[in-house]
């Protein structure tokens, strides 16, 4: 047996329901019971859903086999209650971000507040340092949270220029600088999305009701990469397309691919780690919704796009000297319009509205104003010193509390007491919320919504700018599938619920890796208790497979 192989740590960010339906490999798919959650507006283009937008804690705890409450990364962003300001999650006042090909980013970004190592840095510690950790996404928390603090390559893109992005605290690696010079991303400009499909393998509607595309698109296929000027140059709005489109993904799968050969990924002298994390899936979610005929397209070619990489991964790696951990770090909700018309209970829910509601009920109590700092998703941060006089004043935090209730969409308001140190409780609700609640970074109160309404922070009398959205404990955000292919791993399905954290757990077991904190467990079910040439399951470390050498 030849016992060095690349350990890829796949992530899909976004919907999830197709998954299975594009997934054409062995393995297990099961139900997570881990609470997504919301937050904050993201920092860069291409444009996500203001105060709407999922926390990074299911992709952080893809990578850390921690929850929230544990790894900190509780939302994109948050309210600093020190800087009484917003913060994204990666954005690190001494990290400095660095374009490749020659191009200038802005900004810094390190996974500095996430408390707990990535299992790819556990690996790369633990072994010695012979592993090499290189990761890709479009978004820089993905690609951060998925390495860990230090790597040798971790790249995002710039969403605003197209340019691909490192920051100063990660390696550089040339071959990603080539590649960004040879394939930059405004090749793809002028290009057209169409269905890859006959029309009649799409299920629904061939227009998402309640749908909002990116600017330039409408509601129908084709769907041309020409921006909004549709000029000879790529503009702003060209960017936001490419994202939204199977380019995207196809380009992350061929950088994947470069990485591999470039680097020798799985013949190096450790356990190698490749993260990938597609984002396309949840661009297009949040444009088009989980029934649209783009997130079917989305799905069955990114299906082809992992087929070519894991065939690119057997003919340079061989079959079985890898192992793949496939996952989501959120699910989507239907399009609020769309649920409707079915009758259902569904709609929005005005967080503008719920603030104003909620300001007023605490007028009479004279706490000046504004009493609220900031709503950002569920969490309610109230002004410096509100919320402490509020937990010894009956009157108002009933009324608060009361007007918060009556805003239409909500289901359930916690206390930050209700959550903190993961009380036990029979409520799964209480439960959930709980996993994510962090001390200092989280809000003062938590709002629930109702399962199908969408929390929403669009100024009031202003069209949404987004379809939907996600970050609610309900099933079609927590429902993601998890699936573990290659080296090790048991083929077979399992009903069981299981969670991302699940994810490193396993992965470290199969490479005798041990993880400090750990929420998630080892799914023991789904690994082999031999290979088939009789050695033990563990993953071999090199010092073994040199032992093992006649
Ligand atoms: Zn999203």
């Amino acid at each position: 047996m030849t016992g060095r192989g690349v350990h890829l740590k796949k992530m899909l960010h976004g919907l999830l329901a197709f998954l299975a339906l594009g997934m054409a490999v062995g393995g297990q798919a099961q139900e997570q019971t881990q609470k997504p959650g919301i937050a904050a507006k993201a920092p860069a283009r291409p444009k996500e859903p203001k105060e709407n937008e999922a926390r990074p804690q299911g992709a952080a705890a893809n990578s850390t086999g921690a929850l929230p409450a544990t790894h900190g990364m509780i939302a994109n962003a948050w309210w600093d209650r020190e800087q009484q300001k917003m913060v994204t999650c990666t954005a690190d006042p001494k990290a400095k971000n660095a374009g490749y090909a020659g191009a200038s980013v802005k900004g810094g970004d390190s996974a500095w507040r996430m408390e707990v190592p990535a299992f790819a840095e556990e690996l790369k510690f633990q072994t010695g340092g012979a592993t090499r950790v290189v990761t890709f996404s479009l978004k820089a928390r993905a690609a951060i949270t998925m390495a860990g603090h230090k790597a040798d390559a971790v790249t995002w893109l710039d969403g605003g220029t197209g340019t691909w992005t490192t920051s100063s605290v990660y390696g550089t690696l040339p071959f990603v600088d080539d590649y960004a010079k040879a394939h930059p991303v405004k090749a793809d400009y002028g290009k057209t999305w169409t269905l890859s499909l006959p029309e009649s393998a799409y299920l629904y509607d061939e227009k998402a009701a309640g749908a909002v595309p990116p600017e330039g698109w409408d509601l129908t296929f084709p769907h041309p990469l020409r921006g909004k000027a549709a000029g000879s140059d790529p503009d702003g709005a060209f960017y936001e397309e490419w994202a939204t489109s199977p380019f995207a993904d196809a380009y992350l799968t061929r950088l994947a691919e470069t990485a591999v050969d470039s680097l020798g990924l799985g013949k190096g002298g450790g356990t190698d780690f490749l993260g990938v994390s597609y984002s396309t899936l949840d661009y297009v979610g949040h444009a088009y919704g989980p029934r649209s005929r783009e997130i079917q397209d989305t799905l069955v070619r990114l299906d082809k796009d992992l087929g070519e990489l894991f065939a690119h991964l057997d003919k340079r790696v061989g079959r079985g000297n890898y192992v793949v951990a496939l996952s989501a770090d959120h699910g989507v909700a239907p399009i609020p319009e769309d649920m409707q018309k079915t009758g259902a209970d569904a709609g929005v829910l005005s967080l503008v509205e719920l603030r104003e509601r909620m300001e007023k009920a605490l007028e009479p109590f004279n706490y000046g104003k504004p009493a609220i700092a900031r709503i950002s998703g569920s969490d309610v941060y109230f002004s410096p010193g509100v919320y402490d006089r509020l937990k010894s004043d009956a009157a108002a935090m009933k009324a608060v509390v009361g007007a918060a209730m009556s805003q239409p969409g909500v289901a359930e308001l916690y206390r930050a007491e209700d959550l903190v140190d993961r009380p036990a409780t029979q409520s799964p609700l209480r439960r959930a919320i709980a996993a994510s609640y962090f001390p200092g970074r989280s809000g003062d109160l938590f709002i629930v919504p109702k399962a199908y309404w969408l929390m929403d922070s669009t100024p009031l009398g202003k069209p949404r700018d987004y379809g939907t959205g996600h970050g609610t404990p309900w099933n079609y955000d927590q429902h993601v599938p998890l699936l573990l292919m290659g080296y090790g791993i048991q083929p077979g399905q399992y009903h069981g619920n299981v969670t991302p954290a699940d994810i490193a757990p396993t992965l470290a077991s199969l490479c005798g890796v041990t993880l400090a904190p750990r929420d998630g467990r080892v799914l023991a079910e789904a690994l082999a208790k031999t290979t088939r040439s009789g050695a033990p399951k563990k993953f071999p470390l090199p010092a073994e497979v040199d032992a093992a050498k006649p």
